[in-house]
């Protein structure tokens, strides 16, 4: 990290602005000759930034700025925020929107994709766009917040469904709008009794930890319970105003989670990650998910593959804190939701035996009790609990009756007489 006085475009700012988030947002870097006056950058690439910025729009807060190596082109703090040419790329799998976000969405920037939870996307802007981002198409398109009818639409969405439990505020970064902003979405929330909890996703405690102001805090916990989860990808991220940021969202009773993607030459290597997860967990931040990189335009130079992700699980569970290890999680192309991968622990099965073997390849037998009833089924409460919500997905085939479950387009399933049989 660079002391930003040593850079001649911040030596007149004074510690009081440059501790001050409005400050740090006005003066994001956004064009390439700023950019020229913190890293190093030769023509070309900066020709090459040039044309990337029509894809998605280049802003680097002066913090984080500070964290990059200017010389370095493999820095990953700097790959993370300097755009690169590779962003112009086609390829045949990419999509604009893989997780199916806008199609699942009952009102603007809401996404209902799980039973009892859902997406609600705030305002497109961020502190800083990150070049890895899977919602390009979203990110940075106004830089602006939401219009006013579209969060009164989803609030409405929300208050009339009364499935939901849990909602989840995103963006663009939803840190990015002021507090009295905020307040009146997270106020509006809490009035619906069925929303039980609150979660915020932001990544301003990694790009600016400065939002994490004492006011805003005083202000959350107001409206617990409310968790955050945050975005750390390289323990170069960790820095002391990343960690005051966190202690002091941990000391308003906001449990901290970590969303990190998996990205090629930024983390893809267990020694990071596991030097990340312990980093992590010294600012009271669980590790939640590793996200496998997605099909998004743009970012397939960041992709790794599935094994990495494996491999990288294979080498933290069992060695290091169950507390540290997150789950590997695949977004599932289409909109199917998050898919959880990871190493094979179930080694082989008899109808009494299951041989399992743990991170050593020490194998071991597990004897199943003689005889296990299965209570459900049988139990007193068997109306209520398949009355009291509809099964879905492989619930089906274990209580429903299904005894298949059948995929909606294969071509064998529309030449069946008895479709009207399976779920
Ligand atoms: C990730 C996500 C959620 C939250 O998922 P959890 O596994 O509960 O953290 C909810 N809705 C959408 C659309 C998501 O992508
Ligand atoms: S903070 Fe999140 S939404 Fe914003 S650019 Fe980064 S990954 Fe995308």
């Amino acid at each position: 990290m660079r002391n930003y006085r040593e850079i001649e475009l911040w030596k007149d700012v004074t510690e009081k602005q440059w501790r001050d988030w409005h400050w740090q947002i006005r003066n994001r870097i956004t064009d390439v000759a700023t950019l020229r006056q913190v890293v190093e950058l030769d023509d070309a690439e900066a020709d090459q930034i040039g044309k990337v910025l029509g894809t998605l729009r280049m802003a680097i807060s002066p913090y984080y700025a500070t964290l990059m190596d200017p010389a370095d082109r493999g820095c990953p703090i700097r790959l993370q925020a300097v755009p690169s040419g590779l962003e112009l790329a086609q390829h045949e799998e990419d999509m604009r929107d893989p997780l199916h976000e806008d199609g699942d969405s009952p009102t603007p920037g809401l996404t209902h994709r799980y039973p009892d939870r859902v997406l609600f996307l705030v305002t497109d802007q961020c502190t800083m766009y990150c070049r890895h981002c899977t919602r390009r198409r979203l990110a940075g398109v106004t830089d602006q917040p939401r219009p006013a009818s579209d969060i009164d639409a989803a609030i409405e969405y929300i208050r009339s469904t009364t499935d939901v439990r849990d909602v989840l505020i995103s963006g663009g970064d939803p840190l990015t709008l002021a507090d009295a902003v905020l307040e009146d979405i997270l106020k509006r929330l809490r009035a619906i009794e069925h929303v039980e909890i609150i979660r915020i996703g932001t990544r301003t405690p990694v790009v600016l930890p400065y939002r994490i102001t004492e006011s805003l805090c005083e202000m959350l916990q107001r409206y617990h319970p409310l968790y955050v989860n945050t975005h750390f990808n390289t323990p170069a991220e960790v820095t002391s105003e990343s960690r005051q940021a966190c202690d002091r969202l941990s000391r308003a009773g906001i449990p901290l989670g970590n969303q990190s993607v998996l990205l090629h030459g930024i983390n893809d290597c267990v020694e990071v990650m596991r030097a990340l997860v312990h980093e992590l967990l010294k600012l009271r931040v669980r590790p939640y998910y590793i996200y496998q990189c997605d099909l998004t335009a743009g970012i397939e130079h960041f992709r790794t593959s599935i094994g990495k992700g494996i491999e990288i699980i294979e080498c933290l569970r069992g060695h290091t804190s169950g507390l540290a290890v997150p789950t590997f999680v695949i977004d599932a192309p289409g909109g199917g939701g998050k898919i959880p991968v990871g190493p094979q622990y179930l080694i082989s099965r008899s109808s009494t035996q299951t041989i399992l073997r743990n991170y050593e390849g020490y194998s071991c037998v597990y004897t199943e009790p003689r005889e296990y009833r299965d209570p459900c089924g049988t139990c007193s409460k068997i109306k209520s609990c398949s009355r009291s919500r509809p099964l879905i997905g492989l619930e089906k085939l274990f209580r429903g009756g299904f005894v298949s479950l059948h995929a909606r387009h294969a071509a064998r399933d529309e030449r069946r007489r008895d479709r009207e049989w399976h779920a």
